[in-house]
């Protein structure tokens, strides 16, 4: 994994993967979202902050996961919430 970013990130393992390519919470209420961040964590999907709902913060917040992945195909990077670090791998 990436050095230099963060402990959190420094730990991972490995990057989980998306298990299903959509937010379940914005399916939950009818919404949409703009991109998708896998936590790692839980390994749950959500939406990011350029959708409405920004249910990737919201679950980072709630539950102290700290780091997601980008769930985008094209995209190959880890995200920490609460050291706000960034890292490609
Ligand atoms: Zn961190
Ligand atoms: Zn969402
Ligand atoms: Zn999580």
């Amino acid at each position: 994994m990436p050095s230099a970013a963060c402990t959190h990130i420094e730990s991972l393992s490995g990057v989980a993967a998306s298990r299903a390519r959509q937010c379940d919470d914005c399916v939950a209420i009818g919404s949409s979202w703009v991109h998708l961040r896998t936590c790692q964590t839980c390994g749950e999907t959500r939406c990011c902050d350029s959708s409405p709902n920004r249910h990737a913060s919201q679950h980072a917040l709630a539950s102290r996961h700290a780091v997601v992945a980008s769930a985008e195909p094209s995209e190959r990077w880890l995200y920490c919430y609460p050291d706000d670090a960034f890292a490609e791998y």
